[in-house]
């Protein structure tokens, strides 16, 4: 297996409230980063020679990048050369996407767009989203991608306080009638240390739906792109006509992958690692010679095992059978519509997805 190239491009124009990546608003810090993505670049190129079947851009918001910062980026990612048949990336936010650019990025080789529309529903994108960019910027920047043939994904976010299933299945409608052949759906959760889990907490923001209408919501996403020829193959992605997003699969594969960029994550098939979250601590290590590391990890045999439940529990391909021991909880979990047992394999249905954690625990 070729292993997959991820760079974390940590810039956004602000931040996001249920964001829980990192990213910083500091856009002067480009060049900065961009120098120190060099040397990092330097210190993997003879350990990872490539080829790399899969390059991503992930963020932040890698559509900020210029250009030129798009130019100095991909002369360092030279020393990374991609495979014959290569997918190659980049995250990009609506309001980002101009004619230019799209042409520009299909001019450096990328081959697929995965857009943050978040929601067709202009209440979601001003209140619990507050994000930057409208419906029309949706509907525009698919366009523009359209036309330049690039393969599109479009990223949402559902379960908003008062949300409905007549309202989200309009919306995942609308992702169905264009160009995207793959589509991304996560609940939208609302951790601590985010603006809007401070607001929940305090009270000020509106209680988002609880775990029956969140449920009913996740099964009719399956059902409602089912219907329009996407199919589930992880928890919260779908594709159609095999258009999946053979990146994200590494990861859930535990296939190698390299992550370069502040907070970015790698692994060489034994070890993990992440680098630093701060472009400054992680620029300032790279200059000293240090690793950038924010922890490294080798898993124990048994760890890797129970990765390997948690990661085939998420998938619609399952996992090997023999992963787990024969029990009657085992029994229990495929009487009750949780799981199927098909030949060597147990293959979650979208009820056992949904609880793809606790049937881990459960498993284990
Ligand atoms: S644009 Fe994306 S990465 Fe940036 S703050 Fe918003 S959700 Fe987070």
């Amino acid at each position: 297996m070729l292993p997959g190239l991820y760079v974390h491009v940590p810039f956004c124009s602000r931040k996001c409230p249920y964001c829980d990546f990192y990213s910083i608003s500091a856009l002067d810090s480009i060049d900065d980063w961009l120098r120190a993505l060099e040397k990092e670049a330097q210190v993997y190129a003879k350990t990872w020679p490539g080829p790399f079947e899969t390059l991503y851009l992930g963020g932040g918001s890698p559509s900020l990048l210029t250009i030129n910062d798009l130019k100095t980026l991909f002369e360092t990612l030279e020393k990374f050369p991609l495979a014959e048949n290569f997918e190659a990336t980049i995250e990009a936010n609506p309001e980002d996407v101009t004619e230019e650019k799209v042409k520009f990025w299909k001019s450096l080789g990328l081959n697929r767009v995965s857009l943050g529309v978040q929601s067709f529903n202009p209440q979601w994108l001003n209140t619990s989203l507050s994000r930057n960019h409208t419906v029309e910027d949706n509907k525009k920047a698919m366009d523009l991608v359209a036309s330049v043939g690039l393969n599109l994904s479009l990223d949402f976010i559902f379960a908003h306080a008062g949300q409905t299933p007549q309202e989200w299945t309009a919306e995942l409608d609308q992702a169905a009638a264009g160009w995207a052949d793959h589509v991304s759906a996560y609940v939208l959760t609302a951790s601590p240390t985010t603006a809007l889990g401070r607001a929940l907490a305090a009270g000020v923001a509106p209680r988002l739906p609880g775990e029956e209408l969140t449920s009913e919501l996740f099964l009719l996403t399956g059902e409602a792109l089912a219907m329009r020829g996407f199919e589930r193959y992880e928890v919260s992605n779908f594709a159609r006509g095999g258009a999946v997003c053979r990146h994200n699969l590494k990861y859930w594969h535990r296939e190698a992958y390299l992550g370069l960029g502040p907070s970015a994550h790698s692994f060489d098939g034994q070890k993990r690692w992440a680098n630093l979250s701060s472009v400054k601590r992680w620029a300032v290590a790279l200059a000293a010679g240090r690793q950038p590391y924010e922890f490294i990890e080798e898993l124990s045999p048994e760890q890797v095992r129970l990765e390997e439940i948690l990661l085939g529990l998420r998938l619609s391909e399952g996992l090997a059978k023999d992963l787990v021991k024969e029990s009657e909880r085992l029994s229990d979990l495929i009487k009750d519509g949780f799981l199927i047992e098909l030949g060597p394999r147990l293959k979650p249905t979208p009820k056992g997805m949904l609880m793809a954690d606790g049937l881990a625990r459960l498993l284990a």
